[in-house]
């Protein structure tokens, strides 16, 4: 079968590899689509933490069953979750899956989805009937947002600020919204500003270069946003965010950067704020993911901005992946 490695950042090869065969608690799967995310970027340039060359790179996957003995049909159309998770340390034992301590995500720790076919363990695969391929393969990254949002326990009528309206962050509005919330996105961008208000329907959106402290007061009658979700992936973007948090509000760093980040303590302290970290997602937030879709709450149309076969993928993704290429999602197809 044919696959897709990068050997090292920088350069990806074309190989051939041998069919996958089944094994114990597995199940072959067909890709049928990928959707390209941060990660898979960050990886190629070599900025992405806990991350080793050479790889197959992959994680937002739309599959096809081929074999399964684990009560899955052939020919069933399935959104493989990616984190492999042990299932056995105290972690996954809580149900908190998505940050086991022994977790490999597949297209970071182990081979990922650019290729044909992949063996991956059947309690890794979700049901997707009734979704396109494409809706399925923005399952995972919409999941990041929907497990975000379900970890800040934000409720209807609350303020939900988004800084960074990357997909990640348009993810989080839309469950932000979902769940009720008052939303403002935050960004640099104006196009993507723009993009937020005329076809998200996000309520307000701020420039992040102009004044923003004073913008949010003025939204929140003074108290700024209860929950602030930083989805940047920007080290300055993430210190300023402790800025934008109310009194007793929290701070939800969903974005990851390599290195450190700081912020001053009186602040941190005199707000009491609560400041957490949002990794990956669980079964509960895929299935959530999928009913939205399903039911219609989320739309993708204008999520998925630009398409390629598999064959064009090597060069196509570093068009792709340069800040001025307008992608918000580009997804490839076999
Ligand atoms: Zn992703
Ligand atoms: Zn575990």
């Amino acid at each position: 079968m044919k696959a897709i490695i990068c050997q090292k950042p920088g350069i990806f090869e074309e190989i051939e590899q041998q069919d996958p065969t089944p094994s114990k608690g597995e199940t072959i799967v067909r890709i049928k689509k990928i959707g390209i995310c941060g990660t898979d970027y960050h990886a190629f340039k070599g900025q992405q933490p806990f991350f080793s060359y050479p790889r197959i790179l992959g994680h937002e996957l739309a599959a096809e069953v081929v074999q399964s003995n684990e009560g899955f049909v052939s020919g069933q159309a399935v959104a493989p979750i990616p984190y492999l998770n042990c299932g056995k340390c105290k972690t996954c034992l809580s149900g908190k899956t998505n940050c086991c301590q022994n977790i490999k995500t597949m297209g970071v720790h182990v081979d990922g989805g650019m290729r044909e076919f992949t063996s991956i363990p059947s309690s890794n695969l979700v049901s997707a009937e009734g979704l396109t391929d494409e809706q399925i393969a923005t399952v995972e990254c919409l999941a990041i947002g929907a497990h975000a949002i379900r970890r800040s326990q934000i409720s209807e009528g609350q303020w939900a600020a988004v800084v960074g309206t990357g997909p990640i962050g348009i993810g989080t509005l839309h469950f932000a919204r979902i769940s009720g919330a008052k939303t403002i996105a935050i960004d640099i961008n104006e196009e993507r500003l723009m993009h937020c208000k005329e076809v998200l329907g996000v309520d307000h959106c701020i420039n992040a270069l102009d004044n923003p402290i004073d913008a949010l007061k003025d939204l929140t009658n003074g108290n700024l946003p209860d929950v602030v979700f930083e989805a940047s992936g920007a080290p300055v973007a993430m210190e300023n965010s402790f800025n934008y948090v109310g009194h007793g509000g929290k701070l939800v760093l969903v974005s990851i950067v390599k290195g450190r980040i700081s912020f001053e303590d009186p602040l941190f302290h005199s707000r009491e704020m609560t400041v957490m970290s949002s990794r990956n997602a669980t079964r509960d937030d895929f299935n959530n993911v999928m009913n939205a879709l399903r039911e219609r709450k989320i739309d993708i149309e204008h999520f998925v901005t630009h398409r390629c076969q598999f064959d064009e993928l090597t060069s196509t993704f570093e068009k792709w992946s340069k800040t001025d290429s307008k992608v918000i999602k580009g997804i490839v197809s076999f």
